[in-house]
């Protein structure tokens, strides 16, 4: 196998942003499958899902959302606790940011490092890194399987339907509207990052997902799903794409084959389905990683830091 630069350390190209409307109440920024921002707009104050990676990059997200209303931005709510979803909270200057007990758990058990080692991976996507401030970004209310926010006549439901890109996993439903915002459980035309995933309740945390019917749906990365069609799509090349990648590594561990082996073999086979979505050479070794341990009896994603992070990529891609 060819020798990769690190991570995506390589990876400069600026993405054209989209600012969509999906219903009276809900708007999508999208970046050509940069981490995606949600919009949700109630009668008397605005909440935002997922904040961008600073708070300088967050600004362009209060811009656009000014186009569109000038009600108070008074809640943020955190998919989950990774670095490039929530180091951007400060811009927003919410009353309340709203998370799982489960994310904020993980963000006192590894948010240091899960800081260090995003912003080291991926440096293109901390866009102004100092305007962050020291520390951490903490919820201000916790809930535990749900929660709704009443946005004036507006019914918001923020839901745990099950662990599968992190044990936190929130997403937001509009039943008024269908409209669901899935987070980091769903991507579109971009792959999977599964570095602290549950690879064995990913595809059922899917289908209480698409129980709810949505009409829309705003993934973690790529494009907004406009139709149910393309909800079905998101959420079905979603599944595959985890199913697939645990089915080849369980296969490669219960044969006993070590990590750099099962780890050429699932690349290989994935690759020719899901190579051209974006950030594939970037999430592999982790989703690999993990999913070895997974299918190792390792039931929690260990920590990654910067360093286990250098040594991972060095002993898979040999640099
Ligand atoms: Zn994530």
């Amino acid at each position: 196998m060819m020798s990769k630069t690190f991570a995506s350390q390589a990876d400069l190209e600026e993405k054209r942003v989209s600012f969509e409307k999906l219903s009276d109440h809900a708007y999508a920024y999208t970046a050509e499958g940069d981490p995606n921002t949600g919009i949700v707009i109630g009668d008397d104050a605005v909440m935002v899902i997922d904040t961008q990676a600073t708070p300088v990059m967050a600004q362009d997200v209060i811009r656009r959302i000014r186009e569109v209303t000038d009600k108070p931005i008074k809640y943020v709510l955190l998919s989950h606790y990774h670095a490039v979803r929530v180091l951007g909270a400060s811009a927003y200057e919410p009353e309340h940011i709203i998370a799982s007990q489960d994310t904020f758990d993980l963000i006192v058990e590894r948010g240091e490092q899960d800081k260090a080692s995003e912003i080291g991976r991926f440096p293109r996507l901390f866009r102004n890194v100092e305007s962050v401030p020291a520390g951490l970004t903490w919820p201000t209310l916790t809930f535990t399987g749900k929660m709704t926010l009443w946005l004036g006549k507006l019914e918001v439901q923020i839901l745990q339907l099950g662990r599968g890109h992190t044990k936190g996993d929130t997403v937001v439903w509009l039943p008024q509207d269908r409209v669901l915002f899935s987070g980091d459980l769903v991507e579109f035309d971009a792959t999977p990052y599964a570095g602290d995933a549950y690879f064995q309740d990913w595809p059922q945390t899917l289908e209480n997902l698409a129980a709810l019917k949505p009409a829309k749906l705003v993934p973690g990365r790529g494009a907004a799903l406009q139709t149910p069609e393309q909800v079905r799509a998101g959420l079905e090349g979603t599944r595959a794409f985890v199913s697939e990648l645990y089915a080849a590594v369980k296969t490669g561990v219960a044969a006993g084959r070590d990590l750099n082996t099962v780890y050429r073999e699932a690349y290989a086979a994935l690759e020719p389905k899901y190579g051209q979505w974006v950030i594939f050479a970037h999430c592999m070794p982790f989703d690999v990683t993990r999913a070895f341990d997974e299918a190792s009896g390792h039931t929690h994603p260990r920590i990654w830091t910067a360093e286990r992070d250098v040594e991972m990529w060095r002993a898979l891609e040999g640099q």
